[in-house]
């Protein structure tokens, strides 16, 4: 059985897109580890689901309504957890969607949502809690993708919004040496995300793909522990994890 930080080891935990997949299981992870976890989404059924199940099993969990592609939405969800918690340890930049599709199938508002919610969504995060971590220090937790390092037919926006995250990380980490920026870069995880659009003769080609080699939620939701719990003076500053499967 996992340990339980106590005292000044238990952290508040800001978690985007915790309604569902990897956030929602990462939050239940990091809730169980014995840290304050503040979740936001659009889906607010759906987020007082999860923060029910983790307040019945005796963590602290609340849930706030949360857009990321709005900016003064996204300042007042971190206000209102650092007000009712005095304080930001972490921010789990996660929430994301991926409507995969071929350029040349020009759905170009779905380009536009991707880069809406998986870059700009990420940038809204980050400005909403650095002025508080420049001052305090804290850790910022990026959820990158596989597809940032390897693009495939389909994937250019969506690849394009992942690698800019990774880009963005760096250059948050060699600005700030108080604030630890950990990228976490997952392939195929059980989650909704194949939900998100997309053109749909692509969609049911990836979702084979997937029912063959899904990891379970709970790898990445570890990963982002891993990254939480290291002492203040660790940065993990990368974490690829991918199906053995789709190695080669
Ligand atoms: P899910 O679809 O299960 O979760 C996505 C979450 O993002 C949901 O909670 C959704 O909540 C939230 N979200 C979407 N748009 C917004 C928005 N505008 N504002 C706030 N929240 C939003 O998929 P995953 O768990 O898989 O996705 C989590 C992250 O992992 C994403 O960044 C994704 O790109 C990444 N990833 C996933 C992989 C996979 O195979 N599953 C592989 C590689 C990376 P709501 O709709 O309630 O707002």
């Amino acid at each position: 059985m996992r340990g339980k930080v106590m005292g000044k080891d238990s952290k508040v935990v800001l978690i985007t897109g915790a309604s569902s997949g990897i956030g929602a299981v990462a939050a239940e992870r990091l809730a169980a580890a014995g840290h304050t976890v503040v979740l936001g989404a659009r889906r607010a059924d759906r987020l007082a689901e999860v923060a029910e199940k983790i307040n019945a099993n005796g963590g602290t969990a609340t849930a706030l309504p949360l857009d990321v592609t709005d900016r003064a939405g996204f300042a007042r969800f971190a206000d209102t957890a650092r007000d009712r918690h005095g304080r930001i340890d972490v921010l789990v930049n996660n929430a994301g969607v991926m409507p995969l599709s071929r350029l040349d199938a020009l759905r170009v508002d779905e380009w536009q949502q991707t880069i809406d919610v998986n870059l700009t969504g990420t940038l809204h995060g980050i400005a909403a809690v650095l002025p508080w971590m420049t001052e305090h220090g804290g850790h910022i937790v990026n959820i990158s993708s596989t597809l940032a390092f390897e693009v495939v037919p389909a994937s250019a926006v969506y690849s394009a919004t992942k690698a800019a995250v990774r880009a963005l990380s760096d250059g948050l980490r060699k600005e700030h040496q108080n604030i630890r920026v950990s990228v976490i870069s997952p392939s195929f995880t059980e989650s909704e995300l194949l939900g998100s659009g997309g053109d749909p003769g692509t969609m049911a080609w990836v979702q084979d793909m997937a029912s063959k080699l899904n990891m379970p939620t709970s790898v990445v939701a570890d990963a982002i522990a891993y990254a939480v719990d290291q002492p203040a003076t660790i940065d993990v500053s990368e974490i690829v994890v991918r199906p053995a499967a789709q190695a080669g």
